[in-house]
C-alpha cells in the first residue's frame, strides 16, 4: 500500500474512534500517525489503542507511527462555592492562595509559584481567553486583577499567562507518570505541551533515553522567543495552533505557522501543523471552503503533517475527516504551483557529506527523471535529511529497524519499508529494485537512485549514491 500525497496525516484517537474496527478505517483513509492525548486518556485506555493500533500496523505490513501527547502544566483556577460567576468589565477581581469556594471577588490560584511569578501588567487569560484580567497587585499570597474582557467564570477553569515567564517545568507529576506508562508500551513520539525553553525539552529527553522522539508544541509565547534554541533539541515541532491563539492575537497565528514551518524545514527536522483544521467536521460531513483553504496552506508551506484533534477523537466524521485531509493533500501537490513553492524555499544543505549527498541525489534523481530515490537507513537520518530536500520523485526509506520506520511516518514524502539489512552492496542494489517493484514506485527497465551509508548500519555516515536499473526479475 502507498500514498498517493507526500505531507503526513496524525489521526488524534478518542471517543470517536477507540476500537480496531475505526482505527483501520483511518488508516485506510490515510492516517499515517495516531496521536493517543493523555489529557483525556487513562492508562488502561493508552494501552488498549497502542494494541489496536500495532494490530492494525501487523495486518498492512507498514510502520504507524503512535504519537503519546503528554498534557503539560495546563493550570486553572481552584472551586467557587455557588457554580458560576459572573465577572463585569472594570471590577476587582483577586487570585490567592486560600482554599475557601471562591466568590464574585476572589477564587483561589491553587499553584503557589504562579502566584509569585506574576508582575504587575501581567495579562491573565481565563477559560480559553474568553475572560481577560490584568494584574495591578501582586504578591506571593494573592495578585489583585482589573476585569478588562468580563463574563462568565466556573469551577477548574484554565488560566494562561500569556506575559509571565512560569517557573515551571514543562512536565508535570502526571506527564511523569503518563510518559512512563507510555516508554512501557513502546510508543514513538512523545509530545511536550506548553514548552517554554530548551532546558524542558532537554529534561524530557533525559528520561526519555533514546526510547522515543520528542516533539515540542509551540503554544507560549515564551516559546517563540526561543525557537532556534527549542529546535535545536528536539527533534520534531507542532504549531499548536489552539493554546498558540489564546495566548497571542489570533491574527498572528499564521505568520508564526510560517516562521515555524520555515524554520523546522531548514533543520530538517519535522513539523506538524495542528488544530482546528477541519472543525466543522465534528458535527457536518462536509468542511468550509475556509478549512480546506487552511488545510491546502499547510501543505503548499511544505510542513511534514497536518493534523486532526477533536474531528477524528470525538466528531461525528472521523473517516470523512481523514479523507478530506487525504484528498486536500493530493489535489495541492498535483498542482503545478505546488513545486515552484516548495522547491523556492527549499534551504540549502549544511556542509556535511550527508546533505551533499542528499542534495545531489535529488538533483540526479530530478535531472534524470528517476522513479524514487531509495534511502538505507539505520537511524533514519540519511531519509531525513533527503526529505528535507522535498525532492519530486518518491522517497522509499528501507531500514532493518521498526523504530525507525514508525518515526519516520511522520516525515514528509518518506514511504517506509522495514526489511533486513542488505548482506553487501549487490543485494542493497537488487533489494531496492525489487521493493521499488513491489511497493509500485517503479517498473521493470526504469532506474532509481540508491542513497546509503556503507558499511550499513553506521548512523550517519551516508557517503554513497547508485544509479540503478530495475530488472526484469523484480517482476
Ligand atoms: P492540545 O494541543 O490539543 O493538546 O491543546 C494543541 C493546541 O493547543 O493546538
Ligand atoms: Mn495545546
Amino acid at each position: 500500500m502507498r500514498r498517493l500525497r507526500r505531507i503526513k496525516i496524525l489521526a488524534t484517537l478518542g471517543p470517536a474512534s477507540s476500537d480496531v474496527a475505526m482505527i483501520r478505517k483511518l488508516f485506510e483513509a490515510g492516517a499515517d500517525v495516531f496521536r493517543i492525548n493523555m489529557s483525556h486518556t487513562s492508562h488502561d485506555k493508552m494501552r488498549e489503542l497502542v494494541k489496536a493500533i500495532r494490530s492494525v500496523e501487523s495486518s498492512y505490513g507498514r510502520p504507524i507511527g503512535i504519537l503519546v501527547d503528554l498534557q503539560g502544566p495546563k493550570l486553572r483556577v481552584g472551586m467557587f462555592g455557588g457554580g458560576a460567576i459572573q465577572l463585569n468589565n472594570g471590577a476587582t477581581f483577586v487570585l490567592d492562595s486560600s482554599k475557601e469556594p471562591g466568590d464574585a471577588t476572589r477564587v483561589q490560584l491553587p499553584h503557589p509559584e504562579i502566584l509569585s511569578a506574576l508582575k504587575v501588567g501581567d495579562a491573565l487569560l481565563l477559560d480559553d481567553g474568553k475572560v481577560r484580567l490584568i494584574c495591578e497587585e501582586a504578591s506571593p499570597e494573592r495578585a489583585v486583577t482589573r476585569v478588562v474582557i468580563g463574563g462568565k467564570m466556573s469551577d477548574r477553569k484554565g488560566v494562561s499567562l500569556p506575559d509571565t515567564d512560569l517557573p515551571v517545568s514543562a512536565m508535570t507529576p502526571k506527564d511523569r507518570a503518563d510518559l512512563e506508562a507510555a516508554l512501557e508500551t513502546g510508543i514513538d513520539w512523545v509530545a511536550l505541551s506548553f514548552v517554554q525553553r530548551a532546558e524542558d525539552v532537554s529534561e524530557a529527553k533525559r528520561m526519555i533515553r533514546g526510547r522515543a522522539a520528542v516533539m515540542a508544541k509551540i503554544e507560549k509565547p515564551q516559546a517563540i522567543d526561543r525557537l532556534p534554541e527549542i529546535l535545536e533539541v528536539a527533534d520534531a515541532l507542532m504549531v499548536a495552533r489552539g493554546d498558540l491563539g489564546v495566548e497571542l492575537p489570533l491574527e498572528r497565528v499564521p505568520s508564526l505557522q510560517k516562521q515555524m514551518t520555515r524554520m523546522a524545514r531548514r533543520a530538517g527536522k519535522p513539523v506538524v501543523v495542528a488544530t482546528q483544521m477541519l472543525e466543522s467536521m465534528i458535527t457536518s460531513p462536509v468542511p468550509t471552503r475556509a478549512e480546506v483553504s487552511d488545510v491546502a496552506t499547510a501543505v503548499y508551506e511544505g510542513a511534514d503533517a497536518i493534523m486532526l484533534s477533536a474531528e477524528s477523537a470525538a466528531g461525528k466524521f472521523p473517516v470523512e475527516a481523514v479523507s478530506t485531509m487525504n484528498r486536500i493533500g493530493e489535489e495541492v501537490e498535483r498542482d503545478p504551483i505546488y513545486r515552484g513553492v516548495v522547491t523556492a524555499q527549499r534551504p540549502d544543505p549544511e556542509e556535511t557529506a550527508g546533505d551533499a549527498i542528499a542534495g545531489a541525489a535529488r538533483q540526479i534523481a530530478e535531472t534524470l527523471d528517476l522513479s524514487a530515490i531509495i534511502c538505507w537507513t539505520s537511524s533514519g537520518s540519511t531519509a531525513l535529511r533527503v526529505a528535507r530536500e522535498r525532492p519530486k520523485p518518491p522517497v522509499v526509506a528501507i531500514t532493518p529497524n521498526i523504530g525507525t520506520g514508525r518515526k519516520l511516518s511522520v516525515v514528509w514524502g518518506v514511504h517506509c519499508v522495514v526489511a533486513e539489512d542488505a548482506h553487501d552492496q549487490d543485494d542493497m542494489v537488487d533489494r531496492a529494485g525489487s521493493i521499488s517493484f513491489r511497493d509500485g514506485f517503479a517498473k521493470a527497465g526504469q532506474r532509481v537512485i540508491i542513497v546509503a551509508g556503507v558499511p550499513l548500519g553506521t548512523p550517519g555516515a551516508t557517503n554513497m549514491v547508485r544509479i540503478a536499473y530495475v530488472g526484469p526479475g523484480d517482476a
